[in-house]
């Protein structure tokens, strides 16, 4: 089963959430075969963003790496299960880079995300100077091993997001891709249920292609998921 996830980063009020669900309702009618959709909202926009038929499932884009208490201002993993999600983004470069999330951190994340029974969506990928300086391996070998303490029986999706692909309409080209879903899956060989997503500037235009790459089962998506038509575009490519 292909997974396109919708990842809407700080966009959308709560009415522009309820347009692009009611969009994306009209344009899947019986919903999609084969395929399952997740939409990552703000938080303050899940209600809106929730299809009450089911067709497509919610993600929080981030929980906190603390399961409650004086923490002004996170959400816990508990109460974004509370609040509908089944997924939840975890490791998203955004969140590496500006908030500074590494290694301990996201460990932690991972783990309330299993208390919470929520399926992480755990994001990998090395930035344009590591790519430069032949390091691309190394830095997807680091970035897993925030996955060490991970139950291996656990269902896990891994998303391969070059930093330099993500936002810059520049994406990676389906060898590259492919690559480094091949190489995620050969050093998590021990996981049961994995699903590997590639992100970075996916497009209706190249998502078939992408999509072809080896060992790839979807995408995350960033700009071209704000759109419900161009999102449902490429689900269905
Ligand atoms: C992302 O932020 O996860 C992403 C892949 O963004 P974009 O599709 O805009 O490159």
């Amino acid at each position: 089963m292909k997974l396109f996830v919708a990842n809407w980063k700080m966009n959308k009020t709560r009415a522009e959430a309820r347009a692009f669900s009611d969009e994306l309702s009209r344009g899947l009618g019986d919903g999609l075969s084969d395929v399952e959709l997740v939409v990552a909202p703000p938080w303050t926009a899940l209600d809106a963003a929730r299809d009450p038929r089911g067709r497509w499932a919610l993600a929080c884009q981030n929980v906190a790496a603390a399961a409650q208490g004086a923490y002004t201002g996170e959400v816990s993993a508990a109460m974004a299960a509370d609040a509908g999600c089944r997924y939840a983004i975890v490791g998203h470069s955004e969140r590496r880079h500006a908030f500074g999330e590494d290694g301990p951190v996201l460990t932690e994340k991972l783990a309330r995300c299993r208390e919470a029974k929520l399926t992480p969506i755990y994001c990998v990928g090395e930035t344009a100077e590591e790519r430069d300086a032949g390091l691309t391996a190394v830095t997807l070998v680091r970035q897993l091993d925030a996955l060490d303490a991970d139950p291996p029986a656990s269902p896990l999706v891994v998303a391969y997001e070059p930093v330099w692909a993500i936002g810059t309409g520049r994406s990676a080209t389906p060898e590259d891709s492919g690559a480094a879903c091949v190489h995620i899956a050969e050093i998590l060989a021990a996981r049961r249920d994995l699903r590997l997503l590639y992100g970075g500037s996916v497009t209706p235009e190249n998502a078939a292609e992408l999509l072809r790459a080896p060992r790839t089962d979807g995408f995350l998506i960033g700009g071209a998921s704000l759109s419900a038509a161009s999102f449902q575009a490429i689900a269905r490519a």
